[in-house]
């Protein structure tokens, strides 16, 4: 799925896959009308499936795979294409061309990859979770993703072209794969 490989205590390797944020409220409606996102992820619509994306930014680093062990890490280093000051890429219409493993997540492979951070969207509505509090379609403010410690907003260290594959390691950290601590969760669905 990723074209570098690194040794380290066994051979691991780097992946990653892109979504993209956009900006997509809420539909008013009566109270009673429940919000797109809690429909099965293979019934939105390619601008409701791009919405869902919260813009944190996280399944844009780096991450190795120790294939001794099967175990997955992220680092802080981005992809080259990765704009740390937006979060976003910075060439999203041709990151398949320009960053040939970026993968496309779709409603049939979201269940496929095990990297995906616990706070994405993505993998919540998979695991039939509502969505947070801080996330923009609820807040209606795409800072709150920030302000909630889920963003990579000023947490990358360097981006990949700056990083010798053999120094990935070095750059292992553990903050992406987490909740972050008061950052508030899902509420619990009726039902
Ligand atoms: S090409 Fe773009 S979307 Fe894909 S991993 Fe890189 S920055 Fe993220
Ligand atoms: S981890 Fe999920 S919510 Fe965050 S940028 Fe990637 S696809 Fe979007």
């Amino acid at each position: 799925m990723r074209n570098c490989r690194i040794v380290l205590s066994g051979t691991i390797r780097a992946f990653r896959f892109g979504a993209r944020m956009t900006q997509m409220r809420r539909k008013s409606g009566s109270a009673a009308e429940e919000p797109f996102w809690r429909k099965p992820l293979g019934e939105l619509t390619r601008r409701e499936w791009e919405s869902l994306c919260d813009g944190c930014g996280r399944c844009c680093l780096v991450k190795l795979e120790d294939e001794d062990t099967g175990r997955i890490h992220f680092t802080d280093v981005a992809c080259k294409l990765f704009d740390a000051g937006t979060c976003r890429c910075r060439d999203y219409a041709r990151r398949a061309r320009r960053v040939h493993d970026c993968i496309r997540l779709t409603p049939e492979n979201v269940g496929e990859i095990p990297w995906l951070p616990p706070t994405c969207a993505y993998r919540l509505r998979r695991e039939g979770k509502d969505l947070p509090p801080w996330h923009p379609l609820v807040s209606g403010d795409p800072e709150t993703v920030r302000r909630a410690g889920v963003s990579c907003h000023e947490k990358v260290s360097a981006l990949e072209e700056d990083v010798a594959l053999d120094d990935l390691p070095d750059f292992i950290v553990s903050w992406p794969g987490k909740w972050p601590k008061g950052a508030g969760r899902p509420p619990k669905r009726r039902g």
